[in-house]
């Protein structure tokens, strides 16, 4: 399955009480359809029961439907070998989330009660076959095409109209399956020259009116070819900023990894400082810096982009706004393959976890 809306049956909602301080939880199970029950079903059955899964009783007008006031998460549990699921990281996640609502100045959703509400999450899905099993096929190609569970928490303001802060938001939880993530026929990275965040702008959360350019952009680089945009700095328009929804990597001839320095542009990836310290305990030099489209021309050898839906994704090429390609190669580079394989063994539980970085769900048989 790509990266469609298949919502699971279990969402988790929660809303701000101004009175207490104080989130009242609440969980909307929208129907006891097991997740075989689901496959059974004709399409149209399905539909029916998918849609409404997406009716939860959000207001129709609101900071968030009429002005994009939101921010959100992406976050993954995996099937673990051992047979149990976990979930990578979810305390970065709800820092980061905290953070974002924060950035929104709107009473922010406290770290513990995410992680949480996450893990019951999962628990309550799971316990109605939402979960998937685990396939030692995926080892073969470190699980390139492996499935997890996709988790999207939310923030939704109240029902509103002029332009304003949300004092009573809602925070969503809610989750869908998900594998591959980018398009398949499509290929190599184009330099747009839309501009993605500005300083002092909203760049640095996970805000969803940041989404707007990016899906423009997205859509200029697919209809030209390219399965992935990225983005160059504001002001100078010669330093790689990211990708639509990732962070940017380039390994260079002298196999330096570097990655663009994180400041009020670039989103934080918790995929992107996974990789930075799974790379320096592999021994590499790795470099957050500022990073031109000259130096990449003469020296990389390697791009990847990084984030929890697109995982570890090599770019075969980078073409600027000249027109100039700079080609890398099909495929996974050596030293992308090398974190791949580091970074999906510990989230899937076929290596080590020496860094506590999954949060243990179900457990399994060990
Ligand atoms: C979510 C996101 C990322 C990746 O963050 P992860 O925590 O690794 O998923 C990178 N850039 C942007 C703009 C994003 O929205």
């Amino acid at each position: 399955m790509a990266f469609a809306l298949n919502l699971y049956p279990v969402t988790y909602i929660a809303r701000y009480n101004p009175e207490t301080e104080k989130w009242d939880e609440e969980w909307l199970e929208s129907d006891k359809v097991t997740y075989d029950e689901l496959m059974a079903m004709s399409e149209a059955d399905r539909k029916a029961v998918l849609d409404k899964r997406n009716q939860m009783g959000l207001p129709s007008v609101s900071y968030t439907s009429q002005y994009a006031y939101s921010c959100f998460e992406g976050m993954k549990g995996f099937p673990t070998k051992d047979g149990g699921v976990a979930i990578f990281r979810p305390e970065e996640n709800g820092k980061r989330f905290n953070n974002s609502m924060k950035g929104l100045y709107c009473p922010a959703f406290p770290v513990d009660q995410y992680v949480k509400a996450s893990v019951e999450f999962v628990k309550r899905n799971a316990a109605l076959g939402y979960v998937p099993k685990y396939n030692p096929d995926w080892e073969k190609t470190d699980y390139a095409d492996a499935d997890s569970i996709y988790m999207r928490p939310f923030m939704n303001s109240e029902g509103a109209i002029g332009v304003g802060c949300s004092k009573q938001p809602y925070v969503v939880i809610c989750a869908t399956t998900v594998s591959a993530y980018f398009k398949k026929g499509l290929d190599g990275a184009v330099i747009t020259n839309r501009i993605r965040a500005t300083p002092h702008g909203t760049g640095y959360i996970k805000c969803a009116s940041n989404y707007v350019i990016s899906a423009l952009a997205k859509k200029e680089a697919e209809q030209a070819g390219f399965v992935e945009c990225v983005y160059l700095d504001a002001v100078h328009h010669k330093y790689f900023q990211e990708g639509s929804s990732c962070n940017i990597f380039f390994v260079l001839k002298d196999k330096t990894i570097v990655t663009p320095e994180l400041g009020d542009t670039i989103l934080p990836g918790i995929t992107r400082k996974s990789v930075i310290a799974l790379a320096k305990e592999k021994g590499y030099k790795v470099e957050e810096r500022p990073v031109s489209v000259k130096e990449v021309q003469k020296k990389a050898v390697e791009c990847f982009v990084t984030g929890t839906a697109a995982g570890i994704s090599p770019m075969s090429s980078i073409t600027d706004l000249n027109g100039k390609k700079t080609v890398f190669g099909e495929g996974f580079g050596p030293v992308a393959k090398e974190l791949q394989h580091e970074l999906k063994g510990r989230q899937y539980g076929s290596l080590e976890d020496p860094n506590h970085w999954n949060t243990v769900v179900i457990p399994g048989n060990k």
